[in-house]
């Protein structure tokens, strides 16, 4: 049989080969050749990287990081092996393509930099509300609250975290050097708060939580509806994606302000 492979980069490359190996005639057709791929200048470093689904993407990869660590044995091949570290400024979890690299460790704290630790900031689910301007769905967000008439912005802050998660052990570390203000999506302008606002101006806290998880507590107090059906510690660097899309500039800001009190800098 006859094969007829389209571009000249790793993959035709290895397409190819593989196909001769395995005993058929095969073409390699492509606009430009080696060395003027992609390939050949940015295919440097085996790591799976935005590579989906990553159930089946850990199995190739353990494939492919076998090959290459045999390829590594031959000095012609041109591939190397080298033991890198990769930081972060939080606790990090395991990688999920873990069980594709034999050797994988995390790094000893002797060869972590200064300032390098975890860093964790609390979240809410919000209750399923059918009224809520985001809708039902599966939005988190950091307690907040409306300011009573004449009411200090920090004590409301404060007050609000209280009624919202049953959490008094907490202390204030700093407030935001601004105002930040978010818009309604048109479909909601009209309808959500029954009409009467376009969006929200807020002012936010970071707290220091000095309490046992013990002490949260989501059940409504007296008089007021419930803000949220869960909670969980979340890092920093992950509260724009849990938050709904249009409040995301705000956390966005908010966490680029409050970061230096997560990261200890
Ligand atoms: C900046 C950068 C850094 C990267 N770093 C890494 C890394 O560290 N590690 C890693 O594994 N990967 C890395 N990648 C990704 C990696 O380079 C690519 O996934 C890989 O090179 C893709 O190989 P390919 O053979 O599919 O495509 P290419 O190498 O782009 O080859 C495509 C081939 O198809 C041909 N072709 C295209 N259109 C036509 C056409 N219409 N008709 C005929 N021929 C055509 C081209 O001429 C070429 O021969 C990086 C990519 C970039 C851009």
């Amino acid at each position: 049989m006859d094969i007829l492979v389209i571009g000249c980069g790793v993959s035709g490359l290895s397409c190819g080969i593989r196909l001769l190996e395995a005993g058929f005639s095969v073409q390699i057709w492509a606009r430009d050749l080696p060395p003027h791929t992609t390939s050949n200048v940015a295919a440097a470093v085996w790591y799976p990287y935005k590579a989906y689904p990553e159930h089946l993407v850990v199995g190739w990869s353990a494939t492919s990081y076998a090959d290459f660590v045999q390829l590594a044995q031959a000095p012609e091949s041109g591939v190397t092996q080298r033991v890198g570290i990769e930081i972060f400024p939080w606790a990090a979890e395991d990688p999920w393509w873990r069980a594709a690299v034999p050797s994988f460790r995390h790094a000893k704290a002797s060869e972590l930099p200064d300032g390098y630790r975890d860093g964790y900031v609390f979240v809410g689910k919000r209750a399923d509300l059918p009224f809520a301007p985001e809708g039902t769905g599966h939005w988190w967000q950091m307690p907040q609250g409306g300011l009573d008439e004449g009411e200090d912005p920090e004590a409301a802050a404060l007050r609000e975290l209280e009624e919202e998660t049953g959490v008094t052990s907490a202390s204030i570390l700093g407030r935001t050097r601004q105002w930040y203000r978010y818009d309604l999506p048109q479909g909601l302008v009209g309808t959500a708060w029954h009409g009467r606002y376009r969006g929200q101006t807020q002012l936010w806290f970071a707290a220091r939580f000095e309490g046992e998880d013990s002490e949260i507590d989501l059940e409504p107090k007296p008089g007021h509806e419930r803000e949220f059906d869960a909670w969980r510690w979340a890092l920093h660097r992950e509260l724009a994606d849990l938050v709904v899309p249009f409040k995301r500039p705000v956390y966005e800001g908010v966490i680029r302000e409050f970061e230096h009190f997560v990261l200890g800098t």
